[in-house]
């Protein structure tokens, strides 16, 4: 019995002569006794020391505790069989005794046999125990390392969830579930407890269920309880238990998972997985979109949109290279649709590992930009051509000059530039419409073109303004004639929808390097010429002179100057009167400006107003006119006592201003003249295609004012509008007046439009009238009133006070 022999007894007895003798008899059995104690201090110490297989203890100690005490003392540290040994066996301390969980008792006096049996069977249960104990804690072990609460609720627990192992969340413990409850999501709360209960109410034997934890501190959590019944219970009660498991790491995978599968699947990218070899192991929708293939045909295969064939071989060798070093590879592709469309696609190839250790795949991005490469070719295009004639705009003539100049440099040759601007341009612009312009330009385009060599560079800079870089040219008669061709070429008639046009340009001519060898100064030369050849008469071409820049320079200055002037009240008003063909009576003035230069002495209305209407200079200078021809009107009225009619010439940019209605208003008003002695000079481009001068028309109508057509005959007027139009008056321009009597088409004109207005019921005045010849047609083709220097020029108001008082005393 070696193993009894071994096992070892510490006796706690207070009284020394029992000890001995439960030491002896003990001894006898075969025991060996560790140790022997009197008090239970000395007992607790003998214990740790010794950790003996079994405590005899004394239940009464002559002690402050007694054995019982000391019992609970040491079942708290160590799980050791105690058993008592007591002399009184009344009730309440037996009580207190059983609490203590003995393994036995051994009532005073006992025999070697009941010692016998109560210590072998300690022994025997302490080696059970101490199994239990160690398959508990390996149990327990096993359930930490799940990260698992345990959970049960059991006849002791009455109805309420106990843990028995603790929930960890987050860096907390619960081992209350009625602390970690409230964590859990409201819903899954709800359907905790319902399942629980159908699990206790016998209507489940066994639960699984997920929840969440919406924690602020930790975030969302994730757990799994699991249930099961015992039915094993005492009195046939229902006992439940189960654990609760952590799953978030779990979960947030799954998570992740999820929403690859979901970017896999509904990106606008094309996505293609393919092993080492790149062959295809799946591909997403947007792959099968754009390249028009299907799954059958693509897994399983190498990937045709990276071959040798698709992308070249030197490509495919870079970027083999590229992923044999574990390196990312992106290039663009220009690949074949199923339908043999082509397109531009972005590849972009990452290396991942499937599996740890495992082999590799590649994951393969594929963007189509073949719209933003169509995009910006467009843009290119627009960056670099004018869009309406396709010609080469501003940007890439620079560009081409720049090389032409370069080249010329290198062969020591000439080049010269020619600017070409159409006459006219704005009219037609303005009575015909933009889309007319618009379709002007392009045959003007389509008319050039031919006339000039394929070296020479044809561009389009801005509006009307058209530039041949002519690359080497022998002399520059050559130069000659091929602006005469040009010139030619455009002053063609042309049909522009129902309207028959002949249009006309001026060119101006610069020269590299005679002239200079810088470009932008090559292009202003040109350009100065141009303007130079304007103003030699239309349809002309001029070399670029020095003097010229001098010229244009003063152009440029004037609208500072004018400004100044109307500042400065340098404008004044000449009047021309305007008389009746039947009884030679003045029945109106016209308003003409004048400038009294402070040094130049006065200027003519061609000075002030071309500059001004480039601007809006124009519509305070008119501003101007029209309150002073009023202020004027009233001194005229006061003085002689007859209302006169005074027309006042206004631009087309004056009658688009939002302010003109409150102008001409304004000006009424503080002269206190009646609307109807003011007349408005328009031209026929006023009227057409804008509908803001027609409505400002229509309200200075209604405020009694007239309109006359000013240069009629000149510009492209729509003969069946006129009757729709605030019209009272048509003025033949002085271009078909010059040439009457001599002149048979002059005279048909004039004819035709003194017929015509009178058709339209309107009054017609001639202008420009020089002879007596002239006016003698005139009256006879029945014009009403007539202008000339015939009858009177232009004369400063105090002047024409004189020519009204003349005329008053002929009229008495
Ligand atoms: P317009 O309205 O056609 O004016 C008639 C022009 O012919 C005036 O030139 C006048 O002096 C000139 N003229 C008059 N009788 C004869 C003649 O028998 N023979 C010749 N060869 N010419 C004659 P002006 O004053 O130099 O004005 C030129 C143009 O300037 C005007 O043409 C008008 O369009 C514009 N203009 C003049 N004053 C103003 C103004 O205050 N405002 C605006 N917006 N334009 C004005
Ligand atoms: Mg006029
Ligand atoms: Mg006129």
């Amino acid at each position: 019995m070696s193993a009894t022999v071994q096992s070892k007894i510490l006796i706690v007895e207070d009284e020394s002569i029992v000890a001995l003798d439960i030491r002896r008899r003990v001894e006898k059995l075969g025991y060996r006794v560790t140790g022997m104690a009197v008090r239970a201090q000395q007992a607790m110490t003998l214990i740790e020391s010794e950790l003996p297989d079994i405590v005899l203890m004394d239940i009464h100690l002559n002690d402050a505790i007694d054995g019982i005490d000391v019992a609970n003392a040491i079942n708290e540290k160590y799980r050791l069989p105690i058993i008592f040994i007591t002399a009184y066996s009344e009730d309440a301390t037996m009580g207190r005794a059983s609490q203590a969980l003995p393994y036995g008792y051994l009532l005073k006096p006992f025999s070697e046999r009941d010692l016998q049996a109560v210590l072998k069977i300690s022994l025997e249960r302490s080696k059970w125990d101490q199994k239990l104990q160690r398959s508990e804690a390996r149990l327990k072990l096993a359930i930490d390392a799940a990260n698992m609460g345990t959970w049960e609720i059991g006849e002791r627990s009455g109805s309420t969830v106990v843990l028995a192992n603790p929930i960890k969340h987050g860096d907390t413990q619960f081992s209350n579930w009625s602390e970690f409850r409230p964590l859990i999501t409201a819903r899954d709360r709800r359907r905790i407890d319902r399942e629980i209960n159908n699990l206790q109410n016998r209507l489940q034997d066994s639960i699984e269920l997920e929840f969440e934890v919406d924690d602020a501190r930790t975030g969302p959590s994730f757990y799994v309880l699991y249930g099961v019944a015992d039915d094993q219970g005492e009195r046939g009660t229902r006992d439940v238990l189960g654990v609760i498991q952590d799953i978030t790491a779990r979960k947030l995978a799954e998570r992740e998972l999820q929403q690859a599968a979901l970017v896999f699947n509904s990106s606008s990218e094309a996505i293609v997985v393919t092993d080492q070899n790149l062959t295809v192991a799946n591909a997403n929708a947007t792959f099968y979109q754009i390249t028009g293939l299907t799954a059958v045909s693509v897994q399983g295969q190498p990937l045709d949109l990276l071959s040798a064939a698709n992308i070249g071989q030197a490509t495919r060798e870079k970027m083999n290279a590229a992923l044999a070093q574990g390196e990312c590879w992106r290039g663009e592709v220009r690949a074949y649709r199923q339908d043999d469309q082509p397109f531009h696609a972005l590849v972009n190839i990452s290396r991942v590992a499937s599996r740890a250790n495992g082999p590799w795949q590649y994951v393969i991005l594929i963007s189509d930009i073949s719209e933003m490469r169509r995009a910006q070719a467009e843009l290119a295009y627009i960056a670099y051509y004018d869009t309406l004639t396709g010609l080469p705009n501003r940007h890439l003539f620079m560009d081409r000059l720049n090389m032409a100049i370069a080249h010329a440099a290198r062969a020591k040759s000439r080049l010269a530039v020619l600017f070409i601007d159409l006459d006219h341009f704005k009219r037609v612009n303005d009575t015909l419409g933009h889309q007319v312009g618009d379709q002007m330009l392009r045959a003007i385009a389509d008319r050039l073109q031919p006339v000039l060599r394929t070296s020479d560079t044809l561009c389009r800079i801005g509006g009307d303004e058209f530039i041949v870089i002519v690359d080497a040219f022998d002399t520059t008669d050559d130069l000659e004639a091929l602006c005469r061709k040009i010139i030619e070429a455009v002053h063609q008639p042309m049909l522009l929808g129902k309207n028959e046009v002949t249009p006309g340009c001026s060119v101006g001519i610069s020269i590299y390097p005679t002239d200079t060898d810088d470009k932008d100064d090559l292009v202003k030369m040109a350009d100065t010429a141009m303007y130079s050849a304007k103003g030699l008469g239309r349809n002309c071409y001029a070399f670029y002179q020095p003097q010229m820049t001098q010229a244009v320079a003063h152009y440029l200055n004037r609208e500072q100057e004018l400004r100044h002037a109307l500042q400065q009240r340098q404008f004044v008003l000449y009047y021309q009167p305007q008389f009746s063909a039947e009884n030679q009576d003045i029945v109106g003035m016209e308003a003409l400006i004048r400038w009294q230069h402070p040094e130049v002495g006065l200027l003519s209305a061609a000075e002030v107003i071309p500059v001004a209407e480039n601007s809006s200079l124009i519509v305070d200078i008119g501003e101007w006119v029209i309150g002073e021809a009023c202020r004027q009107y009233r001194i005229w009225v006061d003085k002689f006592g007859k209302n006169i009619r005074i027309a006042v010439n206004v631009s087309p940019r004056q009658l688009r201003e939002p302010r003109f209605v409150s102008i001409v208003t304004n000006a009424l008003k503080t002269s206190q003249m009646p609307g109807e002695f003011l007349e408005l000079e328009v031209t026929e481009s006023s009227l057409q295609n804008c509908e803001a001068s027609l409505v400002a028309l229509r309200r200075v109508e209604s405020l009694g004012v007239t309109i006359s057509i000013d240069d009629f005959g000149t510009g492209y007027s729509c003969m069946s509008s006129l009757k729709l139009l605030p019209i009272h008056r048509l003025k033949i321009d002085q271009s078909f007046v010059r040439d009457i009597p001599g002149d048979k088409n002059d005279c048909a004109i004039a004819t035709a439009i003194i017929a015509l207005g009178h058709q339209l019921e309107l009054r017609v005045i001639a202008e420009g009238i020089e002879s007596r010849e002239q006016a003698d047609f005139l009256r006879a083709a029945g014009c009403d009133e007539m202008q000339g220097y015939l009858l009177s020029v232009p004369l400063p108001p105090g002047d024409l006070a004189e020519l009204l008082r003349e005329h008053q005393q002929l009229e008495e």
